[in-house]
């Protein structure tokens, strides 16, 4: 498995999978680029929704979520408004007890909060993210400007009332249910502790059946035994008898406890960074803010930083429902580029280049 190097793109969810992943196992994954991210919708609910409006997502061309709106960009040239109050019906319900708005566990973050249309906003948070933007950036990749302090001002407002208003959620749902495991403060002993006492069977009871799975696929990439599947968008084990000792599901999963190293601070807003700026591509055009994301994998493979990247493109025939795929062909990254506002377990195509790698 060391000769791959994989990036991976996700939102703040994702990427804390994928730190944990890296924290409590040996993996491929080498640079993290993490998305902004306030809320996701259900796929089959969204269609629903869009009945009302005598829509079916076939007949959409890009989807844009700004300003108190989802915009629907239509293939037939016309723009419908929905007000976000009507989308959030159809949220998904592991979104309303996120605190994270821009992944601060990443080694970069985008998003479009801050900058102006056609701009993305990016935090670089670790030297290793530095080191790609500035070459990228000498080598003609992207152009930046400062973000100005409104801007930034902005974002932080953004990040703390997502956080207020979803911790409020949260102390709803523990006051009616059980305990919301990834906003329990532990020690890291204490953490290993809890995880060597847990499986599947408390990853279904803590996670899966109340409503708090993000669908990452962390815990169906990392079973050793292949016991877990996922299907009809749950997490669910094939047979009962675990390998002896094993806890790797509930370990790796972004919704039970976080090392103390990978825990948001709440007080930081936006978390730790070492820069934070206005950005734009100056290879890719089509894409959904900056095409800064698109760019940065781009840059990544053809300077064989990395070996594979993880991107997530629309299945063929279901229009805009996500698939993740594993590629180290720019042409794959380029299709690929644009929001797609539903989730898929953006870890399975690693599990296919474990099990190839057996
Ligand atoms: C569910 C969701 C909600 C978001 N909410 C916000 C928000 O509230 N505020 C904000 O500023 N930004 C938000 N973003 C980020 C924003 O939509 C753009 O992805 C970001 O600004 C990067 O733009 P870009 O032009 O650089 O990306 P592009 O160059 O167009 O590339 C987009 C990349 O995103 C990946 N991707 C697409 N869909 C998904 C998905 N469902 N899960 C994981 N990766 C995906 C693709 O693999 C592609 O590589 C959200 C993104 C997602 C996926
Ligand atoms: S739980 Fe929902 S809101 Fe939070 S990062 Fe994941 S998709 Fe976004
Ligand atoms: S074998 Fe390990 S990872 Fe697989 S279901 Fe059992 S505890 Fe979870
Ligand atoms: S239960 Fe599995 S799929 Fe759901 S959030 Fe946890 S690791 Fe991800």
């Amino acid at each position: 498995m060391s000769e791959h190097k994989v990036a991976v793109v996700g939102t703040p969810c994702e990427i804390m999978a994928a730190s944990k992943i890296q924290h409590y196992t040996k993996s491929p994954i080498d640079f993290k680029i993490g998305l902004f991210c306030m809320e996701n919708f259900s796929y089959s609910y969204f269609i629903e929704l869009l009945k009302e409006y005598d829509l079916t997502m076939d007949e959409i061309e890009k989807f844009r979520i700004e300003k108190g709106y989802a915009f629907l960009f239509l293939k037939n040239g016309e723009r419908l408004r929905i007000p976000l109050s009507t989308a959030k019906t159809v949220v998904r319900k592991n979104c309303n007890i996120c605190v994270e708005l821009t992944s601060e566990t990443s080694d970069v973050s985008v998003g479009s909060i801050g900058s102006e249309n056609g701009w993305s906003t990016l935090i670089i948070r670790t030297e290793k993210g530095e080191k790609v933007i500035e070459n990228a950036i000498k080598e003609g990749y992207l152009k930046t400007k400062e973000l100005t302090p409104s801007q930034l001002k902005l974002l932080e407002k953004i990040a703390s009332n997502k956080a207020k208003e979803n911790s409020e959620n949260i102390n709803l749902r523990e006051s009616k249910a059980r305990p919301v495991l990834y906003q329990r403060e532990k020690t890291d002993n204490g953490i290993l502790e809890e995880i060597n006492e847990s499986d599947f069977t408390d990853l279904r009871a803590n996670v899966i059946n109340v409503g708090a799975c993000v669908l990452c696929g962390a815990c169906e990439y990392v079973c050793p035994e292949k016991l877990i599947i996922i299907k009809d968008s749950k997490p669910r084990k094939k047979r009962s008898k675990c390998v002896e000792d094993c806890h790797e599901c509930f370990a790796v999963c972004p919704r039970t406890f976080i090392p103390e190293k990978l825990r948001n601070d709440l007080s930081k807003k936006i978390g730790d960074y070492r820069k934070i700026l206005t950005i734009k591509s100056l290879r890719h055009y089509e894409g959904q803010d900056g095409v800064v994301v698109t760019t940065i994998l781009d840059y990544l493979i053809t300077k064989k930083i990395v070996t594979e990247t993880i991107v997530i493109d629309k299945k063929d025939n279901l229009p805009w429902k996500p698939v993740a795929k594993l590629t180290k062909d720019v042409d794959e990254i380029v299709k690929a580029s644009g929001t797609k506002y539903s989730v898929c377990p953006v870890f399975k195509p690693l599990k296919q280049l474990k099990e190839d790698m057996i």
